[in-house]
């Protein structure tokens, strides 16, 4: 059995009257992402450890950031285009893990939805996919809300 880990990090700044989409599922915030695509950190960072496993560079060599055909794309897009990525190269994902860093609003009422939206997109069983979120304290560019965090770890097999 093959077996590989990938992590990825990912950030967005925060400004007022965006949507906030996060994991896959709308946020109820007064302030959303910047952004190219709809600016889903979690997906983005996601995408990039599944693409890590696989040492096949990092989702802006995949969805470049410049081009029009991902102008305000729904995440969920690429993040089905890399799972299918994944299996095009013979391997299943066994799960991942999210952490989403942000002050605020509170995540916690949407994290089970995260988890049933990223499996499905994925192809993966609920209980392989983690979504964890926390705050800094108010430390640091999330801590005063002026941007918002996540890092993703997979682990890919082939069996
Ligand atoms: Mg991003």
């Amino acid at each position: 059995m093959d077996i590989r880990t990938g992590n990825g990090y990912d950030v967005h700044a925060l400004a007022e009257g965006l949507p906030l989409w996060l994991g896959g599922v709308e946020i109820e915030s007064p302030v959303g992402c910047m952004a190219h695509s709809d600016g889903d950190v979690a997906i983005h960072a996601l995408c990039d450890a599944l693409l890590g496993a696989l040492a096949l560079g990092d989702i802006g060599k995949h969805f470049p950031d410049t081009s029009d055909e991902f102008k305000g794309i729904d995440s969920k897009i690429l993040l089905a285009r890399t799972a299918g990525l994944v299996r095009s190269h013979g391997y299943r994902i066994g799960n991942a893990d999210i952490t989403i860093v942000m002050q605020r609003p509170k995540l916690a009422p949407y994290i089970e939805t995260m988890r049933e939206t990223l499996s499905a997109v994925m192809g993966i069983p609920v209980p392989a996919v983690s979504v964890k979120a926390t705050t800094t304290e108010r430390l640091g560019f999330t801590g005063r809300g002026e941007g918002c965090a996540a890092y993703a770890t997979v682990l890919v097999i082939k069996d």
